[in-house]
């Protein structure tokens, strides 16, 4: 077991904690289950893999994707950590098993079907576990905006282990899908840390789609710097790409039709390159680690405020002014409302309540961060003076002197 504050510096070569980081590792050092709520961007790989290091053993990490799992190992292994994935996608899962038994890991990624596994189960009880680390936690909860049913077959194996601490990190949960993590995972009701939610440096703006192709060019023409524009659907994606090519700024294509090397290559570029503008499906962004993208377009409605917010999220992280900008038109709502018959019975309430409270955020005349901050239970102390409604007060309509005058 290592000194934390040493291996900080000395594996990860960071000079001290972010926000709370060191709230969150102490906790998990000191084996207590623990749901960390903090930000995109905020650092939550390192409380569970400075943990890893410092703690003698194996730390399970849960991840939902296997395209995150591989990023995150590539940033575990970069710094020298002893990391391995275990997904269908590995064709060295026989060394990995080997090197589990061997106690020659620190961290294993693993999605959560193959964790609930009896076998999964039986491995690691050959490895001595000290940290399950449960990513994107809300992905257990129906409450949750991307709910796996997988998630809910966790808990039979982090119970068969009592004594190993568990870590639930989530970036995206307002205080119903927060409850229901703690309850679906067994994590006590005074364990939670939750961060600070604001992105002070982002300026957010919401406004009707007029023309999106044409509001979106003005915006890539007005804003210098990489951005990333989210359209609905993979012809969308195509569509609005070679429609901004004629602002004359390099633009590339993320979606799920594309094959694994043209996205791997779309989105290398777009990590490298200073202008960039990605038009992208909701494919594009986990994982991504670009600290300099300067604005975050939509062309139509997301699916939550906590949709929005991980994707907008992903707009300055340096900390450097950066834009969010949301065109949404009257039919996004008409087809969202279609969506909810779709749901099943049982999800129909919570998601008509994540529907409404989209439209408030949409709707609001009001300082926007103060309606996405209470979303997440903030108390902010006043308008932010940083988003179009701050800047450029809509005027009222009034409606009483309307009704006087007709
Ligand atoms: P999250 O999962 O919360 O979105 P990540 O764990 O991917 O965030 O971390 C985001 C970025 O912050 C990464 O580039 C990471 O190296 C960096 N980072 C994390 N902790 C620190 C720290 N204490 N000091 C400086 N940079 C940090
Ligand atoms: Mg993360």
């Amino acid at each position: 077991m290592g000194d934390v504050q040493a291996l900080l510096q000395s594996v990860f070569g960071f000079p001290g904690f972010r926000g709370v980081q060191g709230q969150v590792i102490d906790r998990v050092m000191a084996g207590r289950h623990t749901l960390a709520v903090m930000p995109t961007g905020a650092g939550k790989s390192l409380c569970y893999q400075l943990p890893a290091v410092a703690r003698d053993g194996l730390c399970v990490v849960i991840s939902p994707l296997i395209a995150l799992m591989h990023d995150q190992l590539r940033s575990a292994l970069a710094v020298g950590i002893r990391a391995a994935t275990l997904t269908s996608a590995d064709d060295n899962r026989r060394e990995t098993i080997d090197r589990l038994r061997a106690g020659a890991l620190d961290l294993l990624y693993v999605a959560p079907e193959r964790a609930a596994t009896p076998q999964f189960r039986e491995l690691i009880a050959e490895a001595r576990i000290n940290l399950f680390a449960i990513d994107e936690a809300h992905c257990v909860s129906e409450w949750g905006h991307d709910f796996r049913p997988d998630y809910r077959l966790l808990r039979p194996l982090l119970d068969s282990f009592p004594h190993v601490p568990r870590l639930a990190l989530t970036a995206t949960a307002d205080a119903h899908t927060r409850a229901d993590i703690l309850v679906q995972l067994g994590l006590p009701e005074d364990g939670m840390i939750i961060a600070g939610f604001d992105r002070p440096n982002i300026r957010y703006a919401i406004s009707p789609r007029d023309g999106a192709a044409r509001q979106i060019a003005d915006l890539v023409r007005q804003t210098p710097g990489a951005g990333i524009v989210y359209a609905p659907s993979r012809a969308g994606t195509e569509k609005l790409a070679a429609q901004l090519a004629a602002t004359g700024r390099p633009v590339r294509v993320y979606h799920a039709g594309l094959s694994p090397e043209l996205r791997q290559a779309n989105q290398a570029a777009f990590v490298a390159s200073e202008d960039m503008v990605m038009v992208a499906t909701i494919a594009f962004g986990m994982g991504i680690d670009k600290p300099d993208v300067r604005f975050v377009a939509h062309a139509a409605l997301p699916r939550s405020i906590e949709a929005y917010y991980q994707e907008t999220g992903r707009a300055g992280r340096d900390g450097a002014p950066a834009a969010a900008h949301l065109f949404w038109g009257a039919e996004d709502f008409v087809r969202a409302r279609q969506r909810l018959d779709e749901v099943e019975p049982d999800r129909r309430a919570s998601e008509q309540a994540r529907l409404a409270a989209l439209s408030g955020l949409v709707e609001t005349g009001d300082c926007r961060r103060m309606v996405l901050l209470r979303h997440f239970g903030e108390q902010p102390a006043g308008p932010c003076g940083n988003c179009d409604n701050c800047l450029t007060p809509p005027a009222r309509v009034d409606a009483t002197e309307l009704a006087r005058k007709l």
